[in-house]
């Protein structure tokens, strides 16, 4: 008889299999149609990439609700319950809005951090290898990058009181946000040659995060996964009128291989003008 471990494990693979399916159907069409760069469908990494895209997801399904849940146990016992009794009483569009904002500006910093510290970026330096982008090149991940974006996120969202661990209630709100999030990052690392036009500077789009994946200049900006007005507010904002970036990726071409080195912080005083 199978445990109960076990069926879990296989529902989440059909499930991570369904949404892979649903996602080739929309971006590969897409991308033979409004290609930016010619890039065959069995491109160089198409394996490794979609390992990752099992691994990940299998682990973010499996050991993200541990540490949230104990994190929102300790906040519940030093905040005031007065406070959570008023955040309860929110409508659900406001608890909504505000997951969203600070969900987003828990991501930013999460990334940021993900280049700026010499450690995080060993792991993160992975999502950065490839020469080329495509939607899939998302799911290219080490899981402690993950995990550690993922935590960034969600952290404040639990702590804050807008969402609590275990009530499938409760939990519309982180769900929306990560799933959403997920969706649109696959769609920003596409091989999709759109501009958004006025859209670009309040919604991330392609563009916008292909810049962040530049090779001739170094790869500290545009972070944030949808809202770049986080970039804007922190000072790593980048996007040229027109222009893509010519070149992508980082030295190191294995996946296994120690980055080069992380980017140095004020490389962003070298971009060119926009
Ligand atoms: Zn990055
Ligand atoms: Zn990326």
């Amino acid at each position: 008889m199978m445990s109960h471990q076990l069926l879990l494990f296989l529902g989440y693979t059909a499930r991570l299999s369904v949404w892979l399916i649903i996602l080739a159907a929309i971006f590969v069409p897409l991308e033979r149609l409004f290609a930016l760069r010619p890039l065959p469908i069995l491109r160089p990494g198409l394996l490794e990439d979609l390992g990752l895209y099992f691994l990940n997801g299998l682990v973010a399904a499996f050991l993200l609700g541990v540490p949230l849940a104990f994190v929102a146990a300790i906040a519940v016992n030093i905040i005031p319950e007065a406070y959570y009794s008023q955040v309860d009483m929110l409508p659900l569009w406001a608890k909504l809005g505000a997951i969203f904002a600070i969900g987003e500006c828990g991501f930013y910093w999460g990334h940021r951090w993900s280049h700026e510290w010499a450690w995080l970026w060993h792991f993160h330096s992975i999502h950065h290898q490839p020469n080329a982008l495509d939607w899939l090149v998302n799911t290219r991940a080490h899981p402690i990058d993950i995990i550690f974006t993922r935590l960034c996120g969600l952290v404040p969202v639990y702590v804050l009181g807008l969402a609590r661990p275990g009530a499938a209630s409760d939990n519309i709100g982180p769900l929306l946000l990560t799933l959403g999030g997920t969706v649109w990052s696959f769609f920003i690392h596409a091989n999709l040659r759109w501009r958004l036009g006025w859209i670009e500077q309040v919604i991330s789009s392609p563009r916008f995060h292909h810049w962040h994946h530049s090779r001739e200049i170094n790869v500290n900006r545009n972070y944030a996964p949808m809202l770049p007005v986080y970039d804007r507010i922190f000072g790593s904002f980048y996007l040229p009128a027109t222009a893509w970036p010519q070149h992508y990726g980082i030295r190191s071409a294995s996946i296994l291989a120690t980055a080069p080195s992380p980017p140095l912080p004020g490389d962003i005083q070298t971009l060119p003008p926009q």
